[in-house]
């Protein structure tokens, strides 16, 4: 597999990590309600940037043998390091005519930002995009209630036209669910509310093995350890927090891998139960 890609089974069902790239963002954007001296020593403490956090963009190709699917699609032009999931998918020999089926867990620029080419049409010409209704009428609105993120004013506002522009490009292709749907033989959307009003994870079922991704309902393992702690980019902070703390609390109890998009490259891992609270992250296989 090529540089920034990695490919493992879930059952019958083969599914590739796809890197787009990262972003950097001030630290107290990521742990808002944080003190910021706290969560900086602690990331000093593991050897990691205590002021700004390093946030990779991780899409994921799913081949079931009948569906190619691709989730999310990185931030395309939006981002300085990021574009590259067209040139990935094809160093994992697939074009993007190939796939048939665009998840977007929701639609910030970081995840939708990838679907639409620089001449503004749809990158993956002949795949239906499959997103929550509540979200493209979030983001379709004539005023989405964009106040409670913590996160400058400039990025915030941003975002709307951002989103209305993709949603715009492909409107003949998305196709909308309202509730937790299979949208391939063992691939579920499941509603994930909180970081965005339609925000939703995404369940891939094989054999008796699950992986879970939960896109941006945690954008960092220490939203795992301290899951009181509140990501500024969450449109509602108090319901992303009981939607992590469900879908942890599900993959325990079900055994399942987890994924998450912002996750440092490979994104996927596994979670545990710590008997001080939260849960403790083991990236890998
Ligand atoms: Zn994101």
């Amino acid at each position: 597999m090529p540089e920034g890609s990695h490919a493992f089974q879930v059952g019958s069902i083969c599914c590739t990590v796809l890197t787009d790239g990262y972003d950097s963002y001030p630290t107290e954007w990521f742990f808002a309600n944080a003190d910021p001296r706290s969560v900086q020593a602690t990331l000093e403490g593991r050897g990691m940037p205590g002021r700004s956090v390093l946030s990779p963009f991780t899409c994921l190709l799913i081949e079931t043998g009948r569906h190619v699917i691709l989730v999310d699609t990185g931030a395309g032009s939006a981002s300085r390091t990021s574009g590259a999931i067209g040139a990935r998918l094809e160093m994992a020999g697939i074009r993007p005519c190939n796939i048939d089926t665009v998840v977007l867990t929701h639609a910030h620029p970081d995840h939708i930002g990838g679907a639409v080419g620089r001449g503004g049409r749809p990158v993956f010409s002949n795949a239906r995009h499959v997103l929550s209704e509540f979200e493209f009428e979030f983001w379709t609105s004539r005023r989405p209630d964009l106040s409670h993120m913590r996160v400058p004013h400039e990025l915030r506002t941003a975002m709307a036209p951002t989103a209305r522009t993709a949603l715009d490009v492909l409107r003949f292709q998305i196709e909308t669910v309202d509730r937790e749907t299979e949208i391939a033989p063992g691939v579920r959307l499941i509603p994930a509310p909180g970081h965005t009003p339609g925000h939703m994870a995404l369940l891939v079922t094989s054999e008796g093995h699950h992986l879970l991704n939960m896109g941006d309902a945690a954008v960092h393992p220490l939203h795992l350890e301290q899951p009181e702690l509140e990501n500024g980019f969450d449109q509602s902070a108090a319901i992303a927090a009981a939607t992590r703390r469900e879908l942890l609390s599900r993959a325990v109890a079900e055994g399942m891998q987890l994924m998450a998009f912002h996750f440092p490259f490979p994104s996927v891992g596994w979670v545990a139960a710590r008997e001080e609270g939260g849960w403790s992250w083991s990236p890998g296989w």
